[in-house]
Formats: structure tokens, sequence, C-alpha cells
């Protein structure tokens, strides 16, 4: 908590996507859970919910690390994450996020403009986003896994996207799902709001600096009238 929503000059939402514009992390629970499982390691849905947007080498590094006291090789990286991303494949695909629709409606009603900032790196991204968000999300306001070196938590994707848009870090605001993906938007300098949409205690996302804290898309977007008058200084 720190900055405040009546000194922003706002332009741009910056979204997030798992966790935030699809329902997608229980999928990667799941999946993540049965790759380390299956070596005999201990690891749990929380687990995953806590390092969502870590590169998957970091994770299978630092579980490596805690139970085995060696970092994995190159070589059991790939075959773990493959592992992994495969049964991830395997199944139901996730679903687009409850009411987050509407929080997207209120804001291009309002006539900012939308980002994505997200570490996947999905081939078929820009698709999947047409598909389930027609006319929202366009390639010139995207910054993806190709674009980004150190990824989050490091404030690297959410600055990049800030200079894509020639945007100003009090011009925009993020919203997260993750504790390092509202680390990287608050190291950015940016009013970051936390969706509390799995299974995390609020104080893993207040903890890492968000400004505002809901427990679903629903009480965002029953908030989001008052959000935008704040910020527009129309209130
Ligand atoms: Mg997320």
């Amino acid at each position: 908590m720190g900055k405040n929503l009546a000194d922003l000059d706002l332009r741009a939402f910056l979204f997030d996507m798992d966790g935030v514009l699809f329902d997608s992390m229980p999928n990667h629970a799941k999946a993540w859970v049965h790759a380390f499982v299956s070596l005999g390691l201990k690891f749990t849905d929380y687990d995953v919910y806590m390092r969502e947007g870590m590169t998957g080498s970091s994770t299978i590094n630092e579980v490596f690390g805690a139970q085995l006291n060696r970092t994995a090789t190159e070589e059991e990286c790939q075959r773990i994450y493959q592992f992994k991303s495969k049964y991830f494949e395997s199944l139901p695909a996730a679903t687009v996020m409850k009411d987050v629709d509407g929080v997207l409606a209120a804001i291009q009603a309002a006539e900012k403009e939308i980002f994505l900032v997200t570490g996947s790196g999905q081939a078929s991204l820009l698709d999947k986003l047409n598909h389930a968000f027609p006319g929202v999300f366009v390639k010139e306001r995207m910054v993806t896994a190709f674009d980004v070196k150190k990824g989050k938590p490091d404030p690297e994707p959410y600055l990049m996207a800030l200079e894509k848009g020639g945007l100003k870090a009090n011009q925009a605001i993020v919203v997260e799902n993750a504790p390092l993906g509202v680390r990287s938007a608050v190291a950015a300098g940016i009013f970051t709001i936390a969706v509390n949409t799995g299974i995390l205690r609020d104080e893993e996302l207040l903890n890492n600096g968000a400004d505002l804290l809901y427990h679903s898309m629903a009480e965002l977007k029953a908030d989001m009238a008052r959000i935008l008058a704040v910020a527009q200084h129309t209130l």
C-alpha cells in the first residue's frame, strides 16, 4: 500500500493473463504437482500459486535445492518442464475468468487503453485472446515471454509495457493475481490492483505491495465506477 488513485493521470490498464483473464491456475497447479510428485518430491497447490510467474527452470531448481540439495541439470529441467506442459495440455481448456468481461467493458467505456503483460509464451496466444475477448487485445499492446529477458518478479515486463505505450508509471493501473506479479508491477512504480482469484492468503499479495485488493472479478467490477471516477478526478 502506498500509492493514491487520486494522484494518477490515468490512460491505461495493464492486465496479467493467467488467473486474471483466464481461470488457468487450477490446471497449472495440477500439472506442476503431478510432475513433482511423480518424481517423489513434495509440492502442493499452494507452492504453485506462490511461484506463479517464475520460469519453469527456477521453479524446478528451487524444489531440487530444497529437497535434493542440488540444482537440476539442464536436461532434467527440460524433461520435467515438458512433462508438466504435456499434462497441462491434456487438461480441459481453462475458461475465461468470470466477470472479467465486465471489468474490461468498463475500461473500454472510459476510453482507457488495455495492455497484456504475461510471462506466458504460448504461440497461439493472440488467437486465444481474440476468441475470448474480441477486439480487446492487439499485438502492439502486448508484452509476452518472447519480449523480455528477466520476467516477473523483475519490473522489466511492466516497464516494457509502459515504454510500448509511451506511458509514465502514474498513467497506468496494473491488474494482477500473483505475489510475484504484484512485486514486478510495484517495482515498476505502477498502481497495482490485486485480485485474489486463487487459494492464497490475502497477505501474500498485500505484503508484496498491492495498493488495492479484491477477492473476485465481480468485486472489482462493482468498484470500477469509483476507481475510474477517482483516477480521472471526476468524483
Ligand atoms: Mg497471473
